[in-house]
């Protein structure tokens, strides 16, 4: 990518890539991710991060076992969470000297003409100000996103309120297979996808295992991203320095082509 050629990014990272199995923060991913990030944002770039990990990083924060399981539970967790989330993303970021700011919203500040244009205006004025915004869902009253666990919705709702060059969501496979990798050793990679088809759809439906969203809402976000012009490439987040290559065009994740 040409440096001095400004874009907009916005990624999007979710739980399963900055914890490790034992539900504890995988810092060094963490750092990884900010380094890159803030790298990004050196170039010139205007970078956004919508960033799930509060639920995870709340619960086992208090030393709970296992989730929680009722909405309440979900969202005291996540109103833990989200404070250490971004206590380490200000430590990271700030190792580089690159000030970051928390939105949190629901999907109806975005359904209503008021609430779009305040935060598009926010937005722009973070950008001129020179920070990073880190969005994640505002958990304590939005159950609706809670309970199908989609920030990856909300990664395409901001791609389009900021009229984004790329859409970037990480997660825990390489991208989209023809079939559930996880039960057939033969199944490939998808590296294209022109036009989301019914049979996309099917295949993302049997797919995903860790995230709460699973493949469908990825499939789901990219197609309302795409459909407003905007690319949008699916990858494995444990290799933050892929974004480069992403970037650059080089074949990496599953990519589906803007309308
Ligand atoms: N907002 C939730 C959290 O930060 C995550 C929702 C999701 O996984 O998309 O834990």
């Amino acid at each position: 990518m040409n440096a001095v050629e400004k874009k907009r990014i916005v990624v999007k990272v979710g739980t399963s890539t900055l914890t490790h199995k034992t539900g504890k923060t995988n810092i060094a991913r963490m750092a990884k991710l900010a380094s890159v990030l803030a790298d990004l944002h050196n170039m010139g770039n205007e970078v956004v991060l919508v960033s799930s990990g509060a639920i995870g990083i709340g619960y086992t924060k208090l030393g709970l076992k296992k989730r929680p399981e009722t909405i309440k539970g979900l969202q005291a967790a996540a109103a833990i969470g989200q404070s250490e989330l971004m206590f380490l993303y200000d430590k990271f970021f700030g190792e580089y000297g690159v000030v970051v700011s928390q939105l949190l919203f629901t999907s109806d500040a975005l359904r209503r003409s008021d609430g779009k244009k305040h935060l598009i205006d926010t937005f722009n004025q973070l950008f001129e100000y020179g920070s990073i915004p880190i969005v994640n869902e505002n958990d304590s009253v939005s159950v609706e996103e809670l309970s199908s666990g989609d920030n990856d919705s909300m990664s395409a709702n901001v791609a389009t309120l900021i009229n984004a060059d790329i859409l970037i969501l990480l997660t825990d496979t390489d991208g989209l297979y023809d079939s559930n990798p996880n039960e057939n050793p033969d199944a490939q990679l998808i590296h294209t996808v022109e036009k989301i088809t019914p049979e996309i759809e099917s295949v993302a439906g049997g797919a995903g295992k860790n995230g709460t969203g699973g493949f469908i809402t990825k499939v789901n976000a990219a197609k309302h991203a795409v459909s407003n012009g905007i690319p949008v490439v699916v990858t494995n987040g444990k290799k933050p320095t892929d974004i480069y290559k992403i970037l650059n065009g080089e074949q990496i994740g599953t990519r589906f082509v803007a309308k």
